[in-house]
């Protein structure tokens, strides 16, 4: 690990001044991703910004009837809330899906939206790739991409974003709010906060040098079943081949995102259309663009039949 310098922020205003001002410095939240990068190398911040003490570790009701969750809500905090249980189930359901007990216990909510991808290649400092090293290359393609993505893949990368919870909140239509290294807030929709990789796969949100997330705000309950299926190769402490996060309602429309498949959670609004006619119409409008390799054009199938699953299941 390189030698770097550490402060506890003091507001989130002074956190973001302080990132966008300090050359090389990088937020710490739960420190579960950022950590084990730094220990490999891969990424060297001159500086880290801890974030845990700004009080953004609360669950809250918003006035129209929504919930607003801080971005240093801890995963299995948050699983556990009974709003969360009751009302966005497919979140709690989600967060359970990962990691591990004791990963969950640390892990945070913008921690778990910004973690980095789980590409072999990319953890690999003898291995080229566009993401850690731009203009070096992607290993993936052309190697083992049994993991990777299928569609929103470019030929500069092909990899998948990890998180299970992110797949949940695309599906709620979550909001994220930051600030600015100005002092300036703004709301982001979870649809608009990662990036696809086109030819700058290093870029991989829309959040500004310094930008901090300060909370999560999910809106007013939408009710139906809410289910998350997570497909990996073994049952715990695995990430997703693939994963399907669904609100079907009693009448048969409903919403769907997929994991597992993407540089970002997966979700193609005009598919949700297809609903009624089940998981071969809407898998077909979800991946129509899917470019898969060798390696994982199983993928497509396994989407549909995990669709199909989460359909039967939410129609009893
Ligand atoms: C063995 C293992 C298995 C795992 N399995 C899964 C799994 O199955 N599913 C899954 O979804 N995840 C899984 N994870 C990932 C885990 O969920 C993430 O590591 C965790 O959620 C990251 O949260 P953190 O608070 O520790 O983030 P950190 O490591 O502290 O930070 C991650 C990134 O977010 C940035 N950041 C943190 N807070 C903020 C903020 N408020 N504003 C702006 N930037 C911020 C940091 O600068 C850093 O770049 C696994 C991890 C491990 C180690
Ligand atoms: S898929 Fe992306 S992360 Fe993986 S090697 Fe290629 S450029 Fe790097």
């Amino acid at each position: 690990m390189r030698p770097f310098t550490y402060e506890r922020a003091t507001s989130p205003a002074d956190a973001s001044a302080k990132a966008a001002s300090i050359p090389g410095a990088r937020f710490i939240a739960g420190g579960t991703n950022l950590l084990d990068l730094m220990k490999l190398q891969i990424e060297t911040p001159a500086h880290l910004i801890d974030v845990n003490g700004l009080g953004l570790d609360k669950i809250e009701e918003t006035p129209d009837g929504g919930l607003r969750v801080g971005a240093l809500v801890r995963n299995t905090d948050l699983a556990a809330d009974m709003r969360v249980r009751r009302h966005y189930a497919v979140l709690s359901r989600a967060l359970v899906a990962g990691a591990s007990g004791q990963l969950r216990n640390v892990a945070t909510t913008a921690g778990n939206l910004l973690q980095r991808t789980r590409c072999p290649y990319f953890y690999d400092p003898n291995q080229p790739c566009n993401k850690r090293q731009p203009g070096s290359g992607c290993s993936a393609i052309g190697g083992v991409s049994r993991q990777l993505g299928v569609v929103g893949t470019s030929e500069a990368c092909i990899a998948t974003h990890p998180s299970d919870m992110a797949v949940a909140m695309r599906v709620l239509d979550a909001t994220v709010e930051t600030v600015r290294p100005g002092g300036a807030t703004r709301a982001i929709p979870i649809a608009e906060l990662h990036r696809l990789p086109g030819d700058t796969p290093h870029v991989e949100t829309s959040l500004e040098r310094g930008e901090l997330i300060t909370a999560v705000t999910l809106p007013k309950p939408v009710g139906g079943a809410q289910l998350y299926h997570k497909v990996r190769d073994r049952a715990s402490y695995a990430f997703a081949l693939v994963s399907v996060a669904a609100i079907v309602q009693p009448d048969g429309t409903g919403r769907v995102a997929l994991g597992g498949v993407a540089p970002k959670p997966w979700r193609v609004e005009a598919a949700e259309a297809h609903m009624k006619q089940g998981a071969k119409a809407v898998t077909a409008g979800l991946l129509a663009d899917a470019r898969p390799t060798d390696d994982n054009r199983f993928k497509v199938r396994l989407a549909e039949r995990t669709l199909a699953a989460v359909l039967a299941e939410a129609r009893g």
